[in-house]
């Protein structure tokens, strides 16, 4: 099953992102997070992404694509995935389409989780003071949610035309979230 999560930042994705693979036996993967570590290594993907990353602007379509193609070529992605802030754009939901159908798949689930715009910020100053992400400093959150509206926003639809999506009300306490997560998917 490939299950995709889709929602503004600080909506809770890698949390419960995290908590459906367990459930569901399935291997999670963020490129938030593959592209932090790659940044912190110094790999030529990192060092093309940092200056975008920092600034909370997306990184490039042809960065994304090879960093999901990757991902989907590793045997622990054969039976599935739970993407995790992957598609961003158009042009990423039409890459992972074509992606998934040479493997004889299809995204099967599109979690969006609602968030107001003053939980999401709330949560992103209590995350910066914790985790210290560059990008959650408030000049690059006004960023990557303008980013988000601009550009995330409209995979939503993509994904709506679909009838693929379903919506998770994500504030309250986090087993709470994880069982409508859950049972958005069916389990
Ligand atoms: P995140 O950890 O999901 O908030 O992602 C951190 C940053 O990584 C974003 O602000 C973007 O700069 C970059 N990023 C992560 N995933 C994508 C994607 N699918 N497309 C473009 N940029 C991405």
């Amino acid at each position: 099953m490939d299950i995709l999560l889709m929602g503004p930042p600080g909506a809770g994705k890698g949390t419960q992102g995290a908590l459906l693979a367990e459930a569901l036996g399935l291997p999670k993967f963020a490129t938030g997070d593959l592209l932090r570590d790659a940044v912190k290594r110094g790999t030529p993907v990192g060092l093309k992404a940092k200056a975008a990353m920092e600034a909370g602007h997306l990184v490039s379509d042809d960065i994304i694509m090879g960093v999901i193609r990757d991902e989907l070529g590793k045997p622990e992605a054969a039976h599935g995935v739970i993407f995790d802030g992957v598609v961003r754009t158009i042009p990423q939901a039409e890459g992972m389409e074509r992606l998934l159908a040479e493997r004889n798949r299809a995204m099967d689930h599109v979690l969006f989780f609602e968030v107001t715009d003053e939980e999401i910020l709330g949560r992103l100053v209590k995350r910066l003071a914790i985790e210290k992400r560059a990008d959650d400093d408030p000049a690059a959150v006004a960023v990557r949610l303008k980013a988000y509206r601009d550009q995330t926003a409209p995979v939503l639809a993509y994904y709506e035309a679909k009838g693929l999506v379903r919506r998770v009300p994500a504030v309250g306490a986090i087993d709470a979230i994880a069982s409508r997560v859950r049972a958005a998917v069916g389990r």
